[in-house]
């Protein structure tokens, strides 16, 4: 981290400055220009904030030179992560499909749904059972019977299960899923991303609607602060000016994200663009692009599904697009 001290800096100032900044346990290398003094940070950074430095009143500007998230980080793992899901591996160069409705609603649904789309070749199954919805008047999930009824699937068909968590009061009822998914909305739910981090379970920490990379890159810090580093990041849309689609999918976010990190992304663009035929289109770009993993939102029924519909795929449309994800990583090799 590099602090310009503004022209005026008197040399107590500055002296002051560097004995505060040493105590805080910092190495300080001085550089003294004709003009302008530069002091050069040594040391663990990602501690210290920033926003007080810069309000300093000798302080020009704060400049990081690395980013606030350590662990995280792939200029200090440079390995892909493989997060190992009971031998479903997702990372380096494992690309896996998690596909399933949005929400459990029957056991009637959930076994018509889960038998195709892993013959489809999808390795994990979602469903939601608690769901973050925007009203409180629309279906809020089957709650632990949802979970019993994912369970039961499990049994049946070997198939790793996928749902969300809103509440860490619910996490008992979590013991025995795969992947613990923390959705757009609470991306930002630090109690809960810390409470995940005193798990071992594997995390799927889907971006907020309105988050930045850094954001979701901080967030992913959270849990693996708390020793937890089973995390699958999930680029889902982010909210922009455009009305026409759900949300804008990101694309940009897989090799940067990618770049940065070294944890798997995977990419959901079911909820990114909101609208059943353009769910394939959005996979094979992502899958272009360098994704790990998609999620994509399957229902037997999407007329009558309880919650999201609109952009969920049939059965038979979801082994369409995942013989086309096969031709496409194919012809990437
Ligand atoms: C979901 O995956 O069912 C979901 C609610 O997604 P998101 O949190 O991305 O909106
Ligand atoms: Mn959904």
């Amino acid at each position: 981290m590099v602090a310009v001290l503004k022209q005026g800096a008197s040399k107590e100032q500055i002296e002051n400055l560097i004995a505060w900044l040493e105590n805080r346990g910092f190495r300080v290398h001085i550089s003294t220009g004709e003009y302008q003094t530069i002091l050069g940070l040594i040391g663990d950074t990602s501690k210290i904030d920033t926003e007080l430095l810069e309000s300093l009143e000798m302080v020009e500007s704060v400049k990081r030179i690395t980013e606030p998230f350590k662990s995280a980080n792939r200029k200090f793992h440079p390995n892909d992560t493989v997060v190992d899901i009971g031998g479903v591996k997702i990372g380096g160069s494992n690309f896996q499909i998690i596909a399933g409705p949005c929400s459990v609603e029957s056991p009637e649904q959930i076994l018509a749904i889960a038998e195709k789309v892993s013959a489809a070749g999808a390795a994990l199954l979602r469903g939601g059972a608690f769901k973050p919805r925007t009203s409180p008047y629309d279906f809020q999930g089957m709650g632990p019977d949802g979970i019993e009824l994912l369970l039961e699937m499990k049994k049946k068909t070997g198939m790793p299960i996928v749902t969300e968590i809103m509440n860490t009061n619910h996490l008992p009822l979590f013991e025995n899923i795969d992947v613990i998914q923390v959705g757009a909305r609470n991306m930002q739910n630090f109690e809960l991303l810390k409470e995940l981090g005193m798990t071992r379970k594997p995390i799927l920490l889907k971006r907020g609607l309105a988050n930045t990379m850094k954001e979701l890159l901080m967030s992913a810090e959270y849990i693996m602060a708390g020793g937890n580093s089973n995390i699958i990041l999930c680029e889902r849309g982010i909210r922009t000016f455009e009305t026409y689609t759900r949300n804008t999918l990101d694309i940009s976010a897989v090799p940067m994200l990618r770049e940065l990190t070294h944890l798997p992304v995977i990419v959901d663009p079911s909820h990114a663009v909101g609208i059943a035929r353009f769910v394939e289109p959005m996979s094979l770009s992502a899958v272009a692009a360098g994704a790990d993993g998609l999620m994509i939102e399957v229902h037997n029924d999407p007329a009558n599904a309880l919650c999201d519909g609109a952009q969920s795929l049939t059965p038979e449309q979801f082994a369409v697009m995942a013989e086309k994800v096969r031709r496409v990583r194919e012809a990437l090799k």
